[in-house]
Protein backbone atom coordinates (compact mmCIF):
# COMPACT_ATOMS: atom_id res chain seq x y z
CA UNK A 1 0.00 0.00 0.00
CA UNK A 2 0.90 3.73 -1.10
CA UNK A 3 0.17 5.12 2.13
CA UNK A 4 3.31 3.77 3.85
CA UNK A 5 5.43 6.16 1.99
CA UNK A 6 3.30 9.08 3.62
CA UNK A 7 4.79 8.43 6.89
CA UNK A 8 7.35 10.18 6.19
CA UNK A 9 8.87 11.05 9.95
CA UNK A 10 12.92 11.61 9.16
CA UNK A 11 12.50 14.64 10.48
CA UNK A 12 10.85 14.52 13.75
CA UNK A 13 13.75 12.47 14.98
CA UNK A 14 14.58 14.05 18.90
CA UNK A 15 17.58 13.33 21.28
CA UNK A 16 15.99 11.04 24.25
CA UNK A 17 17.38 13.96 26.21
CA UNK A 18 15.23 16.51 24.85
CA UNK A 19 12.09 14.10 25.16
CA UNK A 20 12.86 13.78 28.41
CA UNK A 21 13.29 16.94 29.21
CA UNK A 22 10.09 18.26 27.64
CA UNK A 23 8.13 14.92 29.92
CA UNK A 24 9.43 16.77 32.40
CA UNK A 25 8.41 20.14 32.18
CA UNK A 26 4.87 19.20 31.21
CA UNK A 27 4.47 19.59 34.80
CA UNK A 28 0.90 17.48 35.39
CA UNK A 29 0.82 14.28 37.67
CA UNK A 30 -0.01 11.88 35.33
CA UNK A 31 -2.58 10.32 37.68
CA UNK A 32 -4.76 13.07 38.77
CA UNK A 33 -3.55 15.83 36.77
CA UNK A 34 -2.73 17.97 39.71
CA UNK A 35 -0.09 20.98 38.86
CA UNK A 36 0.81 20.43 42.72
CA UNK A 37 4.16 18.42 42.21
CA UNK A 38 7.56 18.42 43.18
CA UNK A 39 10.71 16.75 41.79
CA UNK A 40 12.19 13.88 43.64
CA UNK A 41 15.32 13.03 42.38
CA UNK A 42 16.50 11.05 39.03
CA UNK A 43 16.52 7.74 38.56
CA UNK A 44 19.03 7.21 35.58
CA UNK A 45 18.05 9.46 32.87
CA UNK A 46 14.56 10.33 33.94
CA UNK A 47 13.07 13.04 36.72
CA UNK A 48 11.60 11.62 39.61
CA UNK A 49 8.42 13.31 40.74
CA UNK A 50 6.07 13.21 43.61
CA UNK A 51 2.45 14.23 43.53
CA UNK A 52 1.81 16.81 46.55
CA UNK A 53 -2.28 16.01 46.18
CA UNK A 54 -2.45 12.06 45.69
CA UNK A 55 0.90 11.43 47.14
CA UNK A 56 1.63 8.92 43.90
CA UNK A 57 5.37 8.89 42.74
CA UNK A 58 6.12 8.83 39.04
CA UNK A 59 9.11 9.55 36.59
CA UNK A 60 8.73 11.42 33.59
CA UNK A 61 8.18 8.51 31.28
CA UNK A 62 5.06 7.36 33.24
CA UNK A 63 1.95 6.04 31.14
CA UNK A 64 4.16 6.66 28.15
CA UNK A 65 5.22 3.93 25.82
CA UNK A 66 8.25 4.19 27.44
CA UNK A 67 7.25 3.67 30.79
CA UNK A 68 8.72 -0.03 32.44
CA UNK A 69 11.25 0.00 29.12
CA UNK A 70 15.28 -0.16 30.17
CA UNK A 71 15.24 0.12 26.33
CA UNK A 72 16.79 3.80 25.04
CA UNK A 73 14.27 6.24 23.33
CA UNK A 74 16.30 6.15 20.35
CA UNK A 75 15.62 2.83 19.44
CA UNK A 76 11.59 3.15 20.51
CA UNK A 77 12.09 5.55 17.73
CA UNK A 78 13.58 3.68 15.11
CA UNK A 79 10.73 1.25 15.84
CA UNK A 80 8.03 3.30 15.72
CA UNK A 81 9.75 4.57 12.19
CA UNK A 82 9.76 1.15 10.61
CA UNK A 83 6.38 0.27 12.66
CA UNK A 84 4.95 3.52 10.75
CA UNK A 85 6.06 1.86 7.09
CA UNK A 86 3.83 -1.24 8.05
CA UNK A 87 6.73 -3.50 8.17
CA UNK A 88 6.23 -7.08 9.36
CA UNK A 89 7.73 -8.02 12.75
CA UNK A 90 10.41 -10.12 11.03
CA UNK A 91 11.55 -7.52 8.90
CA UNK A 92 11.49 -4.93 11.58
CA UNK A 93 13.92 -6.92 13.63
CA UNK A 94 16.27 -7.21 10.89
CA UNK A 95 16.13 -3.79 9.84
CA UNK A 96 17.35 -2.94 13.51
CA UNK A 97 20.47 -5.65 13.46
CA UNK A 98 18.46 -7.47 16.12
CA UNK A 99 18.83 -4.78 18.71
CA UNK A 100 15.51 -5.59 19.99
CA UNK A 101 13.94 -9.25 19.99
CA UNK A 102 11.15 -10.65 17.89
CA UNK A 103 8.67 -11.10 21.46
CA UNK A 104 9.85 -7.74 22.13
CA UNK A 105 9.13 -6.12 18.41
CA UNK A 106 5.48 -7.92 18.77
CA UNK A 107 4.99 -6.37 22.37
CA UNK A 108 6.30 -3.29 21.22
CA UNK A 109 3.78 -2.92 18.70
CA UNK A 110 0.93 -2.99 20.61
CA UNK A 111 1.42 -0.97 23.30
CA UNK A 112 2.03 1.51 20.47
CA UNK A 113 -1.25 0.33 18.84
CA UNK A 114 -2.81 0.86 22.55
CA UNK A 115 -2.09 4.21 22.61
CA UNK A 116 -3.05 4.97 18.94
CA UNK A 117 -6.42 4.55 20.01
CA UNK A 118 -6.70 7.06 22.05
CA UNK A 119 -6.07 9.42 18.79
CA UNK A 120 -9.25 8.15 17.88
CA UNK A 121 -10.73 11.19 16.00
CA UNK A 122 -14.27 12.66 17.06
CA UNK A 123 -15.22 14.12 14.21
CA UNK A 124 -18.85 13.83 12.88
CA UNK A 125 -19.56 12.38 9.45
CA UNK A 126 -21.47 14.81 7.58
CA UNK A 127 -22.86 14.98 3.96
CA UNK A 128 -23.38 11.74 2.19
CA UNK A 129 -22.23 8.79 4.55
CA UNK A 130 -21.52 5.73 3.41
CA UNK A 131 -22.08 2.69 6.16
CA UNK A 132 -21.71 -1.22 6.63
CA UNK A 133 -20.45 -3.99 7.92
CA UNK A 134 -17.42 -6.72 7.32
CA UNK A 135 -16.35 -9.73 9.24
CA UNK A 136 -13.93 -11.41 10.39
CA UNK A 137 -13.35 -14.80 11.97
CA UNK A 138 -12.91 -15.02 15.70
CA UNK A 139 -9.75 -16.15 16.55
CA UNK A 140 -8.07 -16.59 20.00
CA UNK A 141 -4.95 -17.04 19.33
CA UNK A 142 -2.75 -16.43 22.00
CA UNK A 143 -4.95 -16.29 24.65
CA UNK A 144 -3.87 -19.39 27.24
CA UNK A 145 -6.96 -20.03 28.04
CA UNK A 146 -9.64 -20.68 25.19
CA UNK A 147 -13.22 -20.44 25.71
CA UNK A 148 -14.46 -21.94 22.46
CA UNK A 149 -13.46 -25.03 21.10
CA UNK A 150 -10.72 -24.63 18.28
CA UNK A 151 -12.11 -24.75 14.79
CA UNK A 152 -11.14 -26.28 11.32
CA UNK A 153 -9.91 -22.93 9.39
CA UNK A 154 -11.31 -21.90 6.19
CA UNK A 155 -14.88 -23.48 6.25
CA UNK A 156 -16.55 -20.92 5.78
CA UNK A 157 -17.44 -18.29 2.96
CA UNK A 158 -18.40 -14.93 4.43
CA UNK A 159 -21.45 -14.48 2.25
CA UNK A 160 -22.99 -18.15 3.75
CA UNK A 161 -21.99 -17.53 6.97
CA UNK A 162 -22.88 -13.92 7.93
CA UNK A 163 -26.23 -13.66 9.67
CA UNK A 164 -26.10 -16.71 12.02
CA UNK A 165 -22.27 -17.59 13.01
CA UNK A 166 -21.56 -16.35 16.63
CA UNK A 167 -17.75 -17.14 15.66
CA UNK A 168 -17.43 -13.82 13.18
CA UNK A 169 -16.17 -10.76 15.12
CA UNK A 170 -18.47 -7.75 13.30
CA UNK A 171 -16.72 -4.35 12.50
CA UNK A 172 -18.82 -1.37 11.65
CA UNK A 173 -17.47 1.39 9.48
CA UNK A 174 -19.11 4.20 8.25
CA UNK A 175 -17.17 7.27 6.00
CA UNK A 176 -18.01 10.38 4.32
CA UNK A 177 -16.99 11.52 1.43
CA UNK A 178 -14.68 14.00 2.90
CA UNK A 179 -12.61 11.04 4.13
CA UNK A 180 -13.50 11.20 7.93
CA UNK A 181 -14.44 7.46 9.53
CA UNK A 182 -16.02 5.30 11.99
CA UNK A 183 -14.37 1.94 11.98
CA UNK A 184 -15.13 -0.24 14.99
CA UNK A 185 -15.45 -4.16 15.96
CA UNK A 186 -18.54 -4.14 18.06
CA UNK A 187 -19.40 -7.62 18.80
CA UNK A 188 -19.87 -11.49 17.40
CA UNK A 189 -22.41 -12.39 14.85
CA UNK A 190 -25.00 -10.57 12.56
CA UNK A 191 -25.07 -6.61 13.48
CA UNK A 192 -27.51 -5.54 15.83
CA UNK A 193 -29.72 -2.65 15.68
CA UNK A 194 -28.29 -1.52 19.15
CA UNK A 195 -24.57 -1.70 17.77
CA UNK A 196 -25.84 0.07 14.72
CA UNK A 197 -27.04 2.66 16.72
CA UNK A 198 -23.74 3.84 18.01
CA UNK A 199 -23.48 5.54 14.73
CA UNK A 200 -25.97 8.40 15.45
CA UNK A 201 -23.69 10.16 17.56
CA UNK A 202 -20.93 10.42 14.99
CA UNK A 203 -23.67 11.37 12.33
CA UNK A 204 -23.99 15.30 11.92
CA UNK A 205 -28.06 16.07 11.67
CA UNK A 206 -29.56 16.20 7.80
CA UNK A 207 -26.40 14.00 7.00
CA UNK A 208 -27.35 11.29 3.65
CA UNK A 209 -26.76 8.11 4.73
CA UNK A 210 -26.42 5.30 2.69
CA UNK A 211 -26.75 1.42 3.17
CA UNK A 212 -27.54 -2.08 2.14
CA UNK A 213 -30.94 -3.53 3.35
CA UNK A 214 -30.14 -3.74 6.46
CA UNK A 215 -32.82 -2.95 8.81
CA UNK A 216 -31.43 -1.76 11.40
CA UNK A 217 -29.93 1.03 10.01
CA UNK A 218 -33.79 2.88 10.18
CA UNK A 219 -33.08 3.71 14.01
CA UNK A 220 -30.65 6.33 13.17
CA UNK A 221 -32.57 9.22 13.23
CA UNK A 222 -32.00 12.74 11.77
CA UNK A 223 -30.33 11.69 8.84
CA UNK A 224 -32.13 11.00 5.20
CA UNK A 225 -31.33 7.25 4.58
CA UNK A 226 -31.07 5.83 1.15
CA UNK A 227 -31.21 1.98 1.65
CA UNK A 228 -29.79 0.12 -1.67
CA UNK A 229 -31.28 -3.01 -2.56
CA UNK A 230 -28.42 -5.74 -2.15
CA UNK A 231 -26.26 -2.71 -1.98
CA UNK A 232 -26.12 -2.08 -5.52
CA UNK A 233 -24.86 1.17 -6.83
CA UNK A 234 -28.12 3.70 -7.19
CA UNK A 235 -26.52 6.84 -9.03
CA UNK A 236 -23.21 8.19 -9.49
CA UNK A 237 -23.70 9.83 -5.60
CA UNK A 238 -25.94 7.02 -3.80
CA UNK A 239 -23.40 3.88 -3.89
CA UNK A 240 -21.43 1.76 -1.32
CA UNK A 241 -18.07 2.00 -3.59
CA UNK A 242 -16.05 3.75 -1.11
CA UNK A 243 -16.99 1.57 1.82
CA UNK A 244 -16.28 -1.29 -0.21
CA UNK A 245 -12.83 0.13 -1.15
CA UNK A 246 -11.95 0.57 2.19
CA UNK A 247 -13.29 -2.86 3.87
CA UNK A 248 -11.61 -4.57 0.69
CA UNK A 249 -8.15 -2.98 1.80
CA UNK A 250 -8.57 -3.30 5.77
CA UNK A 251 -9.21 -7.38 5.26
CA UNK A 252 -5.89 -7.31 2.63
CA UNK A 253 -4.29 -4.84 5.49
CA UNK A 254 -4.86 -8.06 8.04
CA UNK A 255 -3.55 -10.64 5.94
CA UNK A 256 -0.22 -9.56 6.73
CA UNK A 257 -0.88 -10.29 10.48
CA UNK A 258 -1.72 -13.94 9.97
CA UNK A 259 -4.94 -14.14 11.91
CA UNK A 260 -5.44 -11.29 14.38
CA UNK A 261 -6.63 -12.48 17.70
CA UNK A 262 -10.00 -11.02 18.27
CA UNK A 263 -8.65 -8.96 21.55
CA UNK A 264 -6.31 -7.12 19.37
CA UNK A 265 -9.07 -6.37 16.42
CA UNK A 266 -9.68 -3.25 17.77
CA UNK A 267 -5.95 -2.17 17.61
CA UNK A 268 -5.38 -3.28 14.09
CA UNK A 269 -8.48 -1.76 12.54
CA UNK A 270 -7.43 1.79 13.89
CA UNK A 271 -3.61 1.16 12.99
CA UNK A 272 -5.27 1.07 9.92
CA UNK A 273 -7.23 3.62 9.72
CA UNK A 274 -4.79 5.53 11.46
CA UNK A 275 -2.35 5.17 7.63
CA UNK A 276 -5.74 5.58 6.33
CA UNK A 277 -6.34 8.85 7.57
CA UNK A 278 -4.00 10.58 9.96
CA UNK A 279 -0.39 10.26 9.40
CA UNK A 280 0.36 12.75 11.68
CA UNK A 281 -0.54 10.29 14.82
CA UNK A 282 3.08 8.87 14.17
CA UNK A 283 4.44 12.57 14.71
CA UNK A 284 2.68 13.04 17.32
CA UNK A 285 4.04 9.39 18.63
CA UNK A 286 7.72 10.67 18.36
CA UNK A 287 7.60 14.12 19.69
CA UNK A 288 5.43 12.95 22.54
CA UNK A 289 2.60 15.65 22.32
CA UNK A 290 1.45 15.09 25.98
CA UNK A 291 0.56 11.86 27.89
CA UNK A 292 -0.61 9.12 26.90
CA UNK A 293 -2.23 6.27 29.11
CA UNK A 294 -0.79 3.07 28.38
CA UNK A 295 -2.85 -0.22 30.00
CA UNK A 296 -1.32 -3.94 30.43
CA UNK A 297 -2.65 -5.23 26.90
CA UNK A 298 -1.12 -8.28 28.86
CA UNK A 299 -3.21 -8.38 31.41
CA UNK A 300 -6.79 -7.65 28.69
CA UNK A 301 -9.15 -9.62 28.29
CA UNK A 302 -11.44 -10.34 25.05
CA UNK A 303 -15.26 -9.13 25.58
CA UNK A 304 -17.02 -6.73 23.43
CA UNK A 305 -19.48 -3.78 25.30
CA UNK A 306 -22.85 -3.64 24.66
CA UNK A 307 -24.56 -1.20 22.72
CA UNK A 308 -25.52 0.87 25.52
CA UNK A 309 -22.14 0.86 27.03
CA UNK A 310 -20.32 1.28 23.42
CA UNK A 311 -22.80 4.97 22.98
CA UNK A 312 -22.21 6.28 26.41
CA UNK A 313 -18.11 5.77 25.73
CA UNK A 314 -18.68 8.02 22.87
ZN1 LIG B 1 -1.50 13.24 41.57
Amino acid sequence: MELIRLCNIENNKTKESIILLKLANNYKCPYCGSNKICKNGHTGASQQFRCNACKKNYSSKTNTIFFHTRKTIELWQEYIELFSQGLSLRKIVEKMDKKISYPTSFYWRHKILEVMKNFDNHDKLEGIVEADETYFEESQKGSRHMTRKARKRGFSSEKRIVGLSHNKVCVLTALDRQKHSFNKPVGYGKVSKYQIEILQHRIEKDSILITDGERGYRTIKDVKLKQLKFGKAQSKVYHLNNINNFHSHLKKFMIRFNGVATKYLDNYVNYFREFRDKIDTFNQLLQLQGYYRVVDIKARRVGFKSGVELQQML
